[in-house]
């Protein structure tokens, strides 16, 4: 049987975007894609819509707290099957053997680097040994990350000229060890552990025994690059406590030495606008991972929540007559980006394309909307500078005379007539059509729950009536009233159906984009 090609790429210490370009390359041209642990499943937004993904957790030791903190990021880290269970090492090579066959192509995608502390050699002899060809795609290190992302420079001109790299988990078993502590701690430089959590005492321990100062300088760092990065730094003696105290658990890089001792300043990242706030999403799920893009963007960690699916209505017979007649309209106009990507859809289904609509005239009701259609090489011919439907009414009454025009609205079922009313009274013949509608999608609300109630979240946000709904069918207001969750809306028509729904808006956008939701929320950071 033919055989396959397996990449091994490695995918960076975390955030999606930091993977090479070659990895990401490899990723659109995979058939297969097996990842594991620490490989953050964000990145499968580069593989094609019909690859098989295979997520494999190793089982890794005991952890060092009794309750650790997740070990991942809701946003950035997705299910997977086998989540539970574990796969073993052995397991993880004969899948590898299994599904490189008949030319397929195969990434085994691996946190960091997959050449360091990652058994590249036992995956890459099972693949030797069988024939198979394979690349290696190099990535970002978790270790080396940590200066980048908190501060903390391995090397230094003045103090640290060297850098070990030492696997904590060796450290376990300790007949054998190859680790050299009296080495170590006579180390002129700086030293990164990897997987030392579960022996940070023994390991501090082991080197104030063989003579290290107890006052070294040293820092853990946990989930570096992903936007619930923490850090803590102490002496070397107490560098346990402080992690116990602050409940900082793996994964995690350690680092000792005098770099550890890091300039506060160095901290880009943690002085981002919303570093270390939790930031819920409501939307469906392609807007969820729109959003949380530009969530992280910022710092934020967003927590995805499913609120509405997008179903589509472009196989009623009020549509499909619509289609026919739509050189007859004078305008016709999207006031979503949602309604734009249902309409190009259907038309794609029914084998036609932007010709339908002849000499119309094109408006959108937003940036994105305007966006949207330019992806399918329609430039909008008006875009209001303020994006609600009534702003949206007046301005475009003003940009032309709609008086006896013939107008149609492909948009949502569950608009409002304001728009509607507002074009009549300019005397335009409105047609209104309802390509899609929201239906509520029912999300994991007693895990949400569970994190407001304990004050884990910062930021409940809503982008339309429709997700406001969805999410309050599910999850009962008092509870975000008795938190110190707070609420941002889009726009003032969010606004108006979350205080329909007793809900007290903290803030609402002053631009209704989502960028405007994130700028109107950084302001009351600014204001504190
Ligand atoms: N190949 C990986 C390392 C795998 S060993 C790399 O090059 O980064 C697993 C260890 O890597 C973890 O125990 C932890 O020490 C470290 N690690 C990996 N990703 C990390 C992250 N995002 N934040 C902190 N530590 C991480």
């Amino acid at each position: 049987m033919k055989k396959g090609f397996v990449y091994l790429v490695g995918a960076g210490p975390g955030r999606a975007d930091l993977i090479t370009v070659r990895g990401a390359e490899a990723l659109k041209k995979a058939d297969c894609v097996i990842y594991d642990k620490l490989a953050n499943p964000a990145l499968l937004k580069f593989t094609r819509g019909d690859a098989e993904i295979i997520h494999v957790p190793k089982r890794i030791g005991p952890r060092r707290f009794a309750s650790p903190a997740p070990a991942s990021p809701d946003a950035s880290r997705g299910g997977g099957r086998n989540e539970a269970a574990g796969v073993t090492q052995q397991e993880i090579n004969e899948l590898l053997i299994e599904k490189a066959t008949g030319g397929k192509i195969l990434v085994r995608l691996k946190g960091g680097d997959p050449c360091i502390f990652g058994r590249v050699a036992e995956e890459l002899a099972v693949l030797c040994e069988a024939g198979i060809d394979f690349e290696i795609v190099p990535g970002v290190t978790a270790g080396v990350a940590v200066s980048a992302y908190a501060g903390i420079m391995l090397t230094d001109r003045d103090y640290s000229s060297q850098v070990l790299f030492v696997t904590g988990r060796e450290a376990e078993g300790k007949q054998g060890s190859n680790i050299d502590w009296p080495l170590l701690a006579k180390f002129p430089g700086t030293i990164v552990f990897y997987m030392g959590m579960s022996n940070l005492d023994f390991i501090a321990q082991k080197l104030i025994e063989n003579g290290m100062p107890e006052d070294t300088p040293a820092a853990v760092v946990t989930e570096v690059t992903f936007p619930t990065q923490r850090s803590v730094k102490a002496t070397l003696a107490r560098i346990g406590e402080t992690c116990e105290q602050n409940d900082i658990g793996p994964p995690a890089i350690i680092v000792i030495g005098t770099a550890a001792d890091s300039d506060i300043r160095l901290d880009w990242f943690g002085k981002m606008p919303l570093f270390g706030k939790n930031i819920v999403l409501t939307r469906d799920a392609a807007g969820n991972a729109e959003f949380a893009e530009k969530i992280i963007a910022c710092g934020g960690n967003p927590v995805q929540f499913e609120t509405i699916k997008i179903k589509t209505l472009t196989d009623s017979s009020d549509f499909l007559r619509t289609l026919t007649e739509f050189a007859g309209y004078e305008w016709i106009i999207f006031t979503s980006a949602n309604g734009v990507t249902v309409f190009f859809d259907a038309l794609e289904d029914l084998g036609r394309d932007a010709r339908v609509f002849g000499p119309a005239k094109i408006a959108a009701i937003g940036g994105r909307t305007a966006d949207k259609l330019s992806r399918f090489g329609i430039r909008a011919d008006f875009v209001p500078s303020i994006f609600t439907s009534e702003q949206f009414g007046k301005q475009m009454l003003n940009f032309t005379n709609l008086r006896d025009k013939k107008v149609l609205l492909l948009r949502s079922q569950v608009a409002s007539n304001e728009l509607v009313d507002l074009l009549e009274k300019g005397g335009a013949v409105v047609k209104d059509v309802a390509i899609y509608t929201a239906v509520t999608q029912k999300s994991e609300a007693g895990r949400l729950v569970e994190k407001i109630k304990k004050g884990e979240i910062d930021w409940l946000t809503f982008a339309s009536p429709s997700s406001a709904n969805g999410f309050f069918e599910q999850i009962d207001g008092e509870v975000i009233k008795s938190s110190r969750a707070k609420i941002a809306s889009i726009g003032p028509v969010t606004s108006g159906q979350l205080e329909s729904l007793g809900v007290n808006v903290d803030v609402t956008a002053g631009e209704h984009t989502l960028d405007g939701l994130l700028v109107a929320i950084e302001q009351t950071y600014k204001q504190d």
